[in-house]
């Protein structure tokens, strides 16, 4: 019976993750290398939840329970009595490889670990583990409360129970689950990133404008948000990771990193977290 969720990684995802399972009734303890994400975590939490009251869509008492049901996990021993983990620390391998030796040590072995990548093998990280069957992919969607996708990425060893568990979650959070094999980028990173580096070539080559070219794709594709707005959104460091993934793993050269793209990463040119990407945020 899983009660208790803990969530390594307090950023982006982190937050929002910690967020919908709160929400749904669990007990979160939510862990970052860096003390003050979570802070800046629990206060992103407070405010989303706050929206959700001001529209109608929550009950106040309702957003306090979810509130009392987080806290903050100063080192990784704190998850040593979870029921299931959600990691989602840095797209870096050695990193999550690191992190998943050290869950596998300190949590109770029956215990579910996942990974919310967006790209890197779950094969590879199961690998860090003595309990490959029980580690795969989660992969949610940003912004985590609205939107309804779950990506699950079933490694080499993932066992048909810990799949079948993880969907069963998946509905209790309110989230449709889709099943997806790991290979890199798996399904959705697999035909979105390509999309976003082909729209950053054209940037660079001057076929048009950021604006231009996320006003055909919005205006005439029927996308919700243009390619470059949602690059800012996600995080161009998180784009440039995925798309050196895809370019390694798959081996073809269809998924070149776009060298624009590159360069405004060594810039420091995020996106909307580091206040400029393709466009500008105050
Ligand atoms: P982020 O940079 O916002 O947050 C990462 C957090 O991990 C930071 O707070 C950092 O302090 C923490 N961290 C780094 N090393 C750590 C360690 N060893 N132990 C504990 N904490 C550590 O990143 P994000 O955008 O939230 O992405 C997190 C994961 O989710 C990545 O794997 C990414 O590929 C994936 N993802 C991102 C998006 C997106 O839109 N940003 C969407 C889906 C999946």
């Amino acid at each position: 019976m899983i009660k208790t969720v803990g969530v390594i990684g307090a950023g982006t995802m982190g937050n929002g993750i910690a967020q919908v399972f709160a929400q749904a009734g669990f007990t979160v303890k939510l862990h970052d290398a860096a003390p003050p994400a979570i802070d800046r975590a629990l206060k992103t939490i407070d405010k989303s939840l706050a929206k959700f009251v001001e529209k109608g869509k929550l009950a106040a008492a309702d957003r306090d329970a979810a509130l009392g049901r987080l806290s903050a996990a100063h080192t990784l021993d704190a998850f040593a009595d979870v029921d299931y983990v959600v990691e989602a620390v840095v797209e870096h391998l050695d990193v999550k490889r690191k992190i998943f030796g050290d869950l596998d040590r300190i949590t109770k072995p029956d215990v579910i670990l996942t990974s919310n990548t967006s790209s890197i093998s779950i094969t590879t990280i199961g690998a860090a583990t003595t309990r490959p069957d029980k580690v795969l992919g989660m992969h949610f969607m940003n912004p985590v409360p609205l939107m309804t996708l779950v990506e699950l990425i079933r490694g080499q060893a993932t066992s048909d129970a810990s799949m079948l568990a993880a969907s069963d979650l998946c509905r209790t959070l309110g989230k449709t689950p889709v099943e997806a094999a790991d290979y890199p980028g798996f399904i959705a990173n697999r035909i979105l990133m390509p999309m976003i580096n082909e729209a950053i070539y054209c940037v660079m080559e001057s076929v048009g404008t950021p604006e231009a070219i996320d006003a055909v794709m919005k205006l005439g594709m029927n996308h919700p948000m243009g390619p470059l707005t949602l690059a800012d959104f996600i995080g161009l460091d998180v784009c440039l990771a995925i798309m050196d993934v895809l370019h390694g793993g798959l081996g073809d050269p269809k998924y070149r990193p776009c060298p624009l793209l590159r360069r405004m990463v060594a810039a420091g040119h995020l996106g909307k977290k580091s206040g400029r990407g393709f466009y500008l945020y105050q």
